[in-house]
């Protein structure tokens, strides 16, 4: 992709002083909400409005969003406030009505994202568009069929660009709806630093408490806006609920964020250092998540041995871990020592685990 500064133009034509932020209701439900809200958002940080007016569910018999009739409101929101708008299309027929309703920006769902050819399909329908697109990642943590979508977009002469990030499904629980997998986003912002990178904290997090801190540690990283779940009544809402949060909120939050700007040199010093330091922070807290889930597959072992009466210890089987984790360790440049100093203490945290499972 050649012209790269070039996709981020509609983003440094809006001038702002501080990251692009869209807010606003994951649905479109009625005439009123969507202006209330609009009115909430009008005089904050928040530039563009969102609001999805045909909603991708993932199981049938959810709320599937009012369709094309919900573009007027955000029309007239537009009107009102002054506001740009956003929405979802998810195939061509979309394409032509937000084209149609003056929606400024069109972006393209996680569940589209996933199939080359709907994307395509898309992109043919916008062709030559001026209008802003935004790319959210696919379900399944895969940049490359990420930047697919993109370069197809490209492709069809679609020049103002932009990715949102929103974070990836995974079969087991966590304490995401969506997990962020930052490595991937920040894989993508390495290979194009021009592209627009934005975050949605909503949809990753699933629940209101975690969204600062999710979008401080975008910010932290250098993204480019935010796009935050907003709604006059969370509790409410039609579709998912539990994440929003009040136009109240978001003013609060926007005030709470510590923004870092690229001016002086020293300042440029601290940017790259909070940038790396988030990246150890969401190291860290990977590794604590994945120590969890180790010792909660220990514990299952502690209840087999119970049921068979076979002791915790098995040292056999320890040493050759101890072995594997060794040679495993030299390839991925880690000493000797380091290893063996923490896989002992995993291994102490996991027997005393299953100790006290033998005992309970
Ligand atoms: C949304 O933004 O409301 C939405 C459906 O998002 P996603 O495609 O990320 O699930
Ligand atoms: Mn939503």
């Amino acid at each position: 992709m050649e012209n790269k500064k070039e996709m981020r133009k509609w983003l440094d034509d809006f001038g702002l002083d501080h990251p692009l932020v869209i807010a606003g209701p994951c649905s479109a439900e009625t005439e009123e909400q969507v202006l209330k809200i609009a009115h909430q958002l009008k005089d904050t940080d928040a530039t563009v409005l969102r609001a999805g007016i045909w909603k991708p569910r993932t199981r049938p018999g959810n709320f599937e969003g009012v369709g094309s009739l919900g573009l007027k409101w955000l029309k007239k929101a537009k009107e009102e406030t002054g506001m740009l708008t956003t929405t979802e299309v998810a195939n061509p027929a979309h394409v032509d009505l937000a084209l149609e309703y003056d929606v400024d920006i069109l972006w393209i769902g996680a569940r589209t994202t996933v199939s080359p050819f709907i994307v395509q399909e898309i992109a043919d329908a916008l062709k030559g568009t001026d209008k802003t697109v935004l790319v959210k990642n696919p379900v399944n943590p895969d940049l490359s069929l990420w930047l697919g979508a993109v370069e197809r977009l490209h492709t069809a002469d679609i020049k103002n660009l932009g990715v949102i990030h929103r974070g990836f499904s995974a079969y087991e629980k966590t304490k995401y709806r969506n997990n962020p997998e930052w490595q991937i986003a920040i894989e993508l912002q390495n290979k194009f630093p021009d592209l627009p990178l934005i975050l949605d904290p909503s949809h990753i997090a699933g629940r209101r408490d975690i969204i600062f801190d999710l979008c401080q540690t975008a910010l932290d990283l250098n993204y480019d806006g935010l796009m935050v779940e907003t709604h006059h009544t969370p509790d409410d809402a039609w579709s998912d609920a539990a994440q929003q949060i009040t136009p109240a909120t978001l003013v609060q939050i926007m005030k709470d964020l510590k923004i870092r700007k690229e001016i002086s040199e020293s300042e440029e010093f601290q940017n790259k250092l909070s940038n790396l330091r988030a990246q150890i922070d969401i190291a860290d807290n990977q590794l604590i998540e994945l120590l969890s889930r180790r010792m909660k597959v220990s514990d299952e072992i502690g209840k087999v041995k119970k049921a068979q009466n076979v002791s915790v210890l098995q040292t056999k089987r320890w040493n050759e871990i101890l072995g594997n984790m060794v040679l495993e360790g030299e390839q991925h440049g880690l000493s000797e020592e380091f290893i063996l100093r923490l896989f002992k203490a995993v291994h102490q945290e996991s027997i005393n685990h299953q100790e006290k499972i033998m005992k309970g």
